[in-house]
C-alpha cells in the first residue's frame, strides 16, 4: 500500500496499518476501529465477504466510511497471480447525487403540495360562484319588468364577470388535478363528427358578433373512435375559442382527417398570428404573447397548456404554424383507438 491509502482508510488511524502484515488483518483492524459503515451488517459477515471478494474480484463497489466519506474499490488480478486494489476518493460526487435527489424529491412534494391546494381552493371557490351566477339569474328572471334598464344592465354585468371568473377557476382546477396526476382518460366510442358540432356551437355566438365565417371540413373516410370524447372536446373548445378570439375578421375552419390510425384536425384561423419567439413558449403555463393582446382579449395564459396536458394524456401530438397578420394553424393528432401507456393500470383502475 501506498501512503493514500493508509490516509484514505485509516483517517487518523495512520499507524493502525504496518508493512508486511495479511490483507485479512488490515480488514479486521479497519473494522475493530470502526472505520467502516457496516450498517445493520453483522462485523464478521462483513469481513468474511470482503476477503472473499478481494481473493476472487468482480468489478467495483462502493463503501462508506464512518467518517461520511464514499470510496470506490476497484479490485483486480495481476498476471503474476497477485491482487491489485485501486480507491477513489468520490465523496463529492456521492453527496451531489444525495443533494441532487434531496432536491428532486423536496421539488416533487412542493408541486404535489401546491396542485392539492389548488384543487381545493378552486373547488371552495367554484360554490359561491355558482351560488352568485344562480341567484343573479334568478333576479334577472324576476324582475326584468319592474327593473329599470340600467339597474338590469348592470345585473348582466354580475353575470359576465361571475362567468368570466367561474372560467378561470374551472381552468385552475383543470390543471392542478392534470399536474396532480388526477385526471383519468375514459375512452368510449363515438363519432368525430358529434364532436366538432358540439365544440362549433360553443364558439358560434361569439364567431357571430364578430361576424367570423365557421367551416368545417372533413374526409369521408373518418373511422369511429374509442378515446376520451369529453377530453378531445375540451381540446377542441379551447382551440376554437382562441381562433375566435384572436381573429376580427375572415375565419375560422376545422378540418379534419385520418392518417395511419391518427385522426388529425386542423383549426385555422384568419387572424393576428403568433411571432415566431412565441411559437416554442406558447404550450407553457401562463405564457402569453403580450400584455396588449391580453388586455384587449383577456384570458389567464392557461388553456394552451391544459390544451397540450389533454393532448398528450391521450396519447396525441399538437403542433403549430402561424405567421403575424395571416393567421394560425393549430394542428392536433390522436391515435384513433386509445391505448393506455405501460404501467398505466392504476389510472384505469382509478375510474
Ligand atoms: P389565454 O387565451 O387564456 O391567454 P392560451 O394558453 O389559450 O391562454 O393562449 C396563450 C396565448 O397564445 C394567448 O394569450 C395568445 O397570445 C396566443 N394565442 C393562442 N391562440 C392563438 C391564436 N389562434 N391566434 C393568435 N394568438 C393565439
Amino acid at each position: 500500500f501506498n501512503s493514500r491509502y493508509r490516509k484514505m482508510f485509516f483517517p487518523f488511524h495512520e499507524d493502525l496499518v504496518q508493512e508486511g502484515e495479511t490483507f485479512e488483518a488490515a480488514i479486521r483492524r479497519y473494522v475493530e476501529e470502526g472505520l467502516v459503515d457496516l450498517g445493520d451488517q453483522d462485523p464478521e459477515a462483513y469481513i468474511a465477504e470482503r476477503i472473499a471478494r478481494h481473493r476472487n474480484p468482480h468489478g467495483t463497489f462502493l463503501q462508506q466510511q464512518t467518517d461520511g466519506r464514499w470510496v470506490q474499490i476497484d479490485e483486480r488480478k495481476t498476471e503474476g497471480g497477485g491482487i491489485v486494489a485501486v480507491g477513489t476518493d468520490i465523496t463529492s460526487l456521492k453527496k451531489a447525487e444525495i443533494d441532487l435527489t434531496l432536491a428532486r424529491d423536496e421539488a416533487m412534494r412542493a408541486t404535489r403540495a401546491k396542485s392539492r391546494f389548488l384543487a381545493n381552493m378552486s373547488h371552495e371557490l367554484r360554490t359561491p360562484m355558482n351560488a352568485i351566477i344562480g341567484f343573479t339569474r334568478l333576479v334577472m328572471r324576476r324582475s326584468k319588468d319592474n327593473l329599470d334598464p340600467k339597474q338590469y344592465g348592470n345585473l348582466e354585468k354580475i353575470l359576465i364577470s361571475s362567468e368570466h371568473l367561474l372560467s378561470l377557476i374551472n381552468d385552475i382546477l383543470d390543471i392542478s388535478k392534470i399536474e396532480a396526476g388526477h385526471a383519468v382518460v375514459q375512452p368510449v366510442r363515438f363519432e368525430l363528427q358529434e364532436v366538432i358540432e358540439d365544440s362549433l356551437k360553443t364558439v358560434e355566438p361569439m364567431a357571430e358578433s364578430r361576424r367570423l365565417e365557421l367551416v368545417e371540413r372533413q374526409d369521408a373516410d373518418l373511422p369511429e373512435l374509442d378515446t376520451d370524447k369529453e377530453k378531445l372536446r375540451q381540446i377542441l373548445i379551447n382551440l376554437l375559442s382562441n381562433a375566435v378570439k384572436f381573429t376580427e375578421e375572415g375565419s375560422v375552419t376545422v378540418a379534419a382527417r385520418h392518417r395511419g390510425g391518427r385522426i388529425v384536425v386542423d383549426v385555422i384561423d384568419t387572424g393576428i398570428g403568433i411571432p415566431k419567439e412565441a411559437l416554442d413558449h406558447i404550450f407553457e403555463e401562463f405564457s402569453q404573447v403580450d400584455d396588449s393582446s391580453t388586455r384587449q382579449f383577456g384570458g389567464t395564459g392557461l388553456g394552451l397548456a391544459i390544451t397540450h396536458h389533454l393532448v398528450g394524456l391521450l396519447g396525441g401530438e399538437i403542433e403549430v404554424e402561424s405567421a403575424v397578420g395571416a393567421g394560425s394553424t393549430f394542428t392536433v393528432s390522436v391515435p384513433a383507438r386509445y391505448v393506455a401507456p405501460e404501467g398505466a393500470d392504476l389510472t384505469k383502475a382509478a375510474s
